[in-house]
Formats: C-alpha cells, structure tokens, sequence
C-alpha cells in the first residue's frame, strides 16, 4: 500500500495541506475530487517528492520517511539515494503531458529506465516498446511530440510512466488539457490499467470517469480531507453534494 500520515505542505505563510492522511491500498485505485486551489496537485507532487512535505510522513510499498521541518530545506533524512530510489517508485501524468520536444516518443520513454533505473538502451528500449504497445503508440515510436494530437501525447506520457514499472501512478488532471474528442482515448488507456490492478492516485473532473474506475475517493476541501469513502459514499455526502452538483 501507499500511504501518506499527516502530511503538511506550506508556501510562505500558507498552509495548502493541513494534516492530510490518505492510504491507497494496493492494487486499488483512490480518485481526488476538490475545489481549484484545494491543494489536489500539492497533495500528488508531495507524494511523487517533486515537493517536500514540511511535516507528516509517507509510506511507499516497504519504505517510508517521516519529515520534520528543517530550516536549512532539504528533505531530512533523505539522502540523495534514497531519494531517487523513492521517485522511481513513483511515477506521474501530468495535466500537460510534459514530453521533452527534443526526443523521441521512444527516446521520451526509455530516458528515465536508462538514467534512474540504470537499464541498458537495449533493455530500456525493450522495456519501452513493450509499454507504448501497450498504450496503442508503438508504431509512432519514431515521431517527435509536436507531431502528435493531445491524445497521443497523453498516451505517451503514460507509457513513459509505466516503463518506470512503479508502485504507484499518480494522475493530474490527464485529460483536461485535452481537446474533447481526445478525453475517451485517454481515459480508456487510464480505466485499462485499473483493471489490471494497478495502484493509481487520481486527480480529476471527470466525474463519472471518477465513479466508475475509483475503489475509494478522496473529496479534499481546503487542505483537508473533507470526506472519503467509496464512490457512493462520498457523492451522497451532502458536503459533496454542492461540489459534484454541476458535473453529476
Ligand atoms: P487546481 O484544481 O486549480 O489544479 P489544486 O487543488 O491542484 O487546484 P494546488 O495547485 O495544489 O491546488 O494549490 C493549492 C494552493 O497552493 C493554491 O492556493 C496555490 O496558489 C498554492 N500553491 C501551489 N503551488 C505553489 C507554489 N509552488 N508556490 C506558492 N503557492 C503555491
Ligand atoms: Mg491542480
């Protein structure tokens, strides 16, 4: 499991998260639904380490650190091994799929396996067909990303994170950038992977999508968990009720 005690997240004088505990059983997938500003992204980008969590502690598949504020930043007790091993434990989809424009969608996907993981191109590259395959791109593993529909970019972006094989995959947002004829491609590579048991961590507007695909979802309210439970639970809370009201 993953599973994320207490976390605090400040900005300045700001406190975006507010003591946030959350578990994402494995194999089980957890969405987040919450007004802008709650601190949905926050919540994902501390779990993934892109940022530190001031205070709280995270538990990922047989490891965890416990922050403490350090004036000096940094993340306490977290070497720079430790680190990298975590992140690769980790892997994310951004709402802007975030590809780098001077690679290749194979060389986008094999980049992390090479340099995080230390696999071989050779291994790598075996590692990444297998994935883009498995996302429906393997036969534009050549084009560069400027070529590709929002769609295709978004598929790529997750055949990069799964060529990381993490513990847990973390979603911002994936398909809101995308134009509307392009949302179901994605959402149905996202609804594969939860069929097959993947652990998932999922940020999103699509509220149907949220219902069918989520084993437990999260409704964060001001850096707060404000409610949690299965779907049905939580879109009958009548805290929610306002929240989901225009997307049910
Ligand atoms: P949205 O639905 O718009 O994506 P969100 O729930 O993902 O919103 P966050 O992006 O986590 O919200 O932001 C939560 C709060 O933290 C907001 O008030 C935001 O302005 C602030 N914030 C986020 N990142 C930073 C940062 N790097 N520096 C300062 N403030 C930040
Ligand atoms: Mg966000």
């Amino acid at each position: 499991a993953v599973v994320a005690n207490q976390l605090i997240k400040h900005f300045g004088d700001i406190e975006v998260l507010k003591g946030v505990s959350l578990e994402v059983p494995e194999g089980s997938v957890t969405s987040i639904i919450g007004a802008s500003g709650s601190g949905k992204s926050t919540l994902l980008r501390c779990m993934n380490l892109l940022e530190r969590p001031d205070q709280g502690e995270l538990a990922i598949a047989d490891e965890a650190i416990r922050f403490t504020r350090n004036p000096q930043g940094g993340i306490t007790g977290l070497d720079r091994r430790q680190l990298q091993r975590l992140r690769a434990k980790v892997a994310m989809v951004f709402q802007q799929f975030n590809l780098w424009p001077h690679l290749t969608v194979l060389g986008n996907v094999i980049e992390a396996p090479m340099r995080v993981k230390g696999l071989s191109r050779k291994q790598a590259t075996a590692l990444g067909e297998h994935y883009l395959e498995r996302v429906g791109m393997a036969d534009r593993r050549d084009a560069y990303p400027a070529f590709l529909s929002g769609g295709q970019q978004q598929r790529v972006a997750i055949g990069r994170a799964l060529a990381m094989e993490p513990r847990l995959l973390l979603f911002d947002e994936p398909t809101s950038a995308l134009d509307p004829e392009r949302v179901n491609e994605v959402l149905g590579v996202i609804r594969g992977l939860a069929d097959e048991g993947r652990t998932m961590l999922l940020v999103t507007h699509e509220m149907h999508f949220a219902r069918e695909v989520s084993d437990q979802l999260v409704f964060l309210n001001q850096g707060h968990i404000a409610a949690e439970g299965t779907p049905e639970d939580v879109f009958d809370d009548p805290r929610c009720r306002q929240f989901m009201a225009p997307a049910a």
